[in-house]
């Protein structure tokens, strides 16, 4: 039988770090694993990888989507999927000085919303090999695909078309 009245817990060595006293607020970790489904999203994501661009077309009226959805916003149909061209214009642009946690130490960065050839909506991006001053509407842009993909939105983006440097200086007057 071991009674031992000297029993002591042991002390940690980090210490906590407090924000206010009264009431007290302290800082603790928090870190959980979210396993989810891209449900009828995946194939949008898995094409990424094979450098594909996936919209959708209504079954029934046709309307083709740059960004795809399961059913049409126009009539209600089921869509199916599209394949849109890696290439395609600027229809608006943006540049953005802040952001989401995730994007914020790459501000600023330029989104666009990318209008395809054959698509009736649009479809929004990064792009990036611009400055601000050299975008305009109707600038021609190309899809580039990251590598190690990462099944996020951002595993496309665009850069200028190379046709894009001469019709910037007729718009720009550069
Ligand atoms: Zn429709």
């Amino acid at each position: 039988m071991t009674l031992n009245p000297n029993a002591k817990m042991e002390e940690t060595q980090n210490g906590t770090e407090v924000y206010s006293t009264d009431p007290l607020i302290v800082k603790s970790h928090y870190d959980i694993d979210y396993i989810h489904s891209y449900a009828q999203d995946s194939e949008f994501f898995m094409s990424l990888g094979k450098k594909k661009i996936m919209g959708s077309k209504c079954k029934k009226c046709g309307y083709v989507y740059g960004t795809p959805r399961s059913h049409c916003m126009m009539c209600g149909a089921e869509t199916e999927w599209y394949q849109l061209p890696n290439k395609g214009k600027v229809h608006s642009y943006t540049t953005c000085f802040f952001g989401s946690e995730e994007f914020l130490p790459e501000t600023p960065f330029h989104l666009i919303l990318v209008e395809f050839e054959g698509a009736n909506s649009l479809f929004m991006a990064r792009l990036i090999g611009a400055d601000a001053d050299d975008i305009y509407v109707g600038m021609p842009v190309v899809a580039k695909f990251k590598r190690m993909q990462r099944f996020l939105p951002t595993d496309v983006y665009f850069v200028p078309a190379p046709e894009a440097l001469e019709a910037g200086k007729q718009v720009n007057g550069k």
